[in-house]
């Protein structure tokens, strides 16, 4: 299909994308569509659920949940930071002070961390939130895919999602998930967005609460097309498969990168399938050349600290993985063949060691 002279996006084509993201979170909540990257959904998400009087508990282990409590505390509400130094995930524990300390009414927390390869207990942290009745917000941008996310079974009240990262779709539409009790408390705050490209409740009183022979305004088509035929491919080769892809690229790398003399970024277990970060070694390594292929440098906070592998998406793959252990070979001017030989072991045994 080529990019122009595409028809509108029709009602039964959104309703089809809805059910397709719907059936990758496992969920029967509502799922809107919302018309932007997904920075654009969360910051349309924190803004509805972060009223004034409410305590929101925000976990900080990257720039994505930093800047989601920006956005509920400027919305009004009082946001609890639990940080860590974006070397480190979240502990379950630290997690239940938190929660024992200040009885949040809400819990918000970045799943995966793309930016530093690490990814959250979300399953073990939604069980406490749904034991003490606090709502869960989810950023599953860099996680869906990669490894599961299973919001009715972990009780997660909104997850938002994207098909940039694993789905290996496009960036420019986004799905969100809401459970009835997330449609409360955003409809129970007179300042959540209304009349607005970040509200979530004018989709689902103009199109998800409506007969759906009608879709308000001029959503993206060719987006929503890729991201629907991102969730096909996904589900047709089955997102256990996909995950399997990433866990599997994810051991590979770090046996590869351990062959290389390379340390995780991360200095706990809790390992991104989606990307692995590498520690820079000493000021300057590294540094020589342009790595390329799926390898690539920190930002931010983070330039000269550590390099990133990309094994995400299709890239989850040996081949792929192996091409980014030669390139950082190169760079160190050590021997590729440990590296690339550790890399297909544990590609074949992901969780053998
Ligand atoms: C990539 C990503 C997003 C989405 O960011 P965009 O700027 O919209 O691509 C959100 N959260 C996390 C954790 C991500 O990795």
């Amino acid at each position: 299909m080529t990019l122009l002279d595409q028809p509108p996006l029709a009602p039964t084509e959104l309703t089809r994308l809805e059910d397709l993201a719907r059936d990758a979170l496992a969920t029967t909540h509502d799922v809107i569509i919302m018309q932007g990257e997904a920075i654009l959904a969360l910051e349309g998400v924190a803004r509805s659920v972060g009223a004034s009087g409410v305590v929101a508990l925000n976990v900080v282990t990257g720039p994505y949940g930093a800047i989601f409590g920006d956005w509920m505390a400027q919305a009004g509400a009082t946001v609890v930071t639990v940080a860590s130094e974006f070397d480190s995930i979240v502990t379950v524990d630290a997690v239940a002070k938190a929660i024992a300390q200040h009885s949040p009414a809400l819990l918000s927390i970045v799943h995966a961390e793309a930016a530093t390869g690490g990814t959250n207990p979300v399953a073990q942290i939604a069980a406490l939130a749904r034991a003490a009745g606090i709502m869960t917000i989810v950023d599953a941008v860099a996680s869906i895919g990669a490894e599961p996310v299973l919001v009715d079974e972990w009780g997660i009240d909104i997850a938002v999602i994207g098909g940039q990262k694993s789905l290996a779709g496009p960036a420019g539409v986004s799905a969100v998930s809401v459970s009835p009790r997330a449609w409360d408390a955003i409809d129970a705050n007179p300042q959540a967005p209304r009349g607005s490209s970040l509200s979530l409740t004018d989709w689902r009183d103009n199109w998800t609460r409506t007969d759906r022979s009608f879709i308000p305004g001029m959503p993206a088509w060719l987006e929503s097309r890729a991201l629907t035929e991102a969730l096909e491919r996904a589900l047709a080769e089955g997102l256990p498969a996909i995950n399997d892809r990433h866990a599997r690229a994810s051991a590979a790398t770090l046996a590869g990168a351990a062959a290389l003399g390379l340390v995780p970024w991360q200095t706990s277990v809790g390992y991104a399938p989606v990307v692995t970060a590498l520690r820079i070694p000493e000021p300057g390594a590294l540094a020589g050349g342009d790595l390329g292929g799926i390898v690539s440098r920190g930002n931010g906070m983070l330039v000269g600290r550590l390099i990133r592998i990309n094994h995400t998406g299709q890239a989850a793959s040996l081949e792929a993985v192996q091409d980014a252990l030669l390139r950082l070979a190169a760079s160190l001017g050590v021997e590729t063949d440990p590296a690339v030989r550790a890399a297909a072991t544990a590609w074949n045994s992901p969780r053998g060691a």
